[in-house]
């Protein structure tokens, strides 16, 4: 395991929420973070049907446009009664051809896991995969999984994305309800960063 000590680190993402909480997670350890769209960086186009696969496409698109270090995260919410779906697609349910709407996108799960009869607790998965690549190619790969379930109608305003319709197992609110600190310690993503941390950064 190649441990990171360079001062900077470009958070492949142009997901305001998610560089948002990198940036909140990576805090203590003195590390710069910069973000996709700052650095101004083009959103490749995700071609892969697996997590590690996109998060390696994002991670070296960056790396290769800047030579920076790069962290690249590829994550998604994946639903037991739906066979994993929307899984890798979770961002593209939200697609409106006019940029995302979580709403809709929120919606359509509801709806296909009622068009299952999907019994309850309805579980699902966020799933976080980390790419870690430094400007030599080479790869670290870390991963987090937040199990619980779907609920209707959404809840809270917090968070990004999904948040508002995923309760984690053992917690009554959503993640849309939870402060941002309530969810950067127990998310996916905390998880894989913590992985990261220990195995890297420690
Ligand atoms: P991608 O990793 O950029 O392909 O997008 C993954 C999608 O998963 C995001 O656009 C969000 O909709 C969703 N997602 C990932 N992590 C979270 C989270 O922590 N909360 C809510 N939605 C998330």
């Amino acid at each position: 395991m190649r441990k990171f000590t360079e001062r900077r680190l470009l958070v492949a993402t142009h997901n305001a929420g998610k560089l948002a909480e990198m940036r909140a997670l990576l805090a203590p350890y003195g590390v710069e973070v910069a973000g996709a769209a700052e650095a101004g960086l083009a959103e490749p186009v995700e071609t892969e049907d697996n997590f590690i696969g996109n998060a390696r496409i994002k991670a070296r698109a960056a790396m290769e446009a800047t030579g920076l270090p790069v962290l690249a995260d590829d994550s998604g919410i994946c639903v037991d009664a739906l066979g994993g779906a929307p899984g890798v697609y979770t961002a593209d349910w939200a697609e409106t051809g006019q940029g995302r709407d979580f709403g809709m996108a929120m919606e359509r799960t509801w709806r296909a896991l009622e068009d299952a009869c999907a019994p309850a607790p309805r579980l699902a998965q966020f799933r976080c995969t980390l790419v870690l690549m430094w400007p030599d190619g080479h790869d670290e790969v870390f991963e987090g999984v937040l199990p619980g379930q779907i609920v209707w109608p959404p809840r809270g305003a917090e968070g990004h994305g999904y948040d508002p319709i995923f309760q984690p197992e053992g917690h009554q609110l959503t993640l849309g309800e939870m402060t941002a600190e309530m969810k950067n310690s127990l998310s996916h993503r905390a998880l894989a960063v913590a992985r990261m941390i220990e195995a890297a950064f420690a």
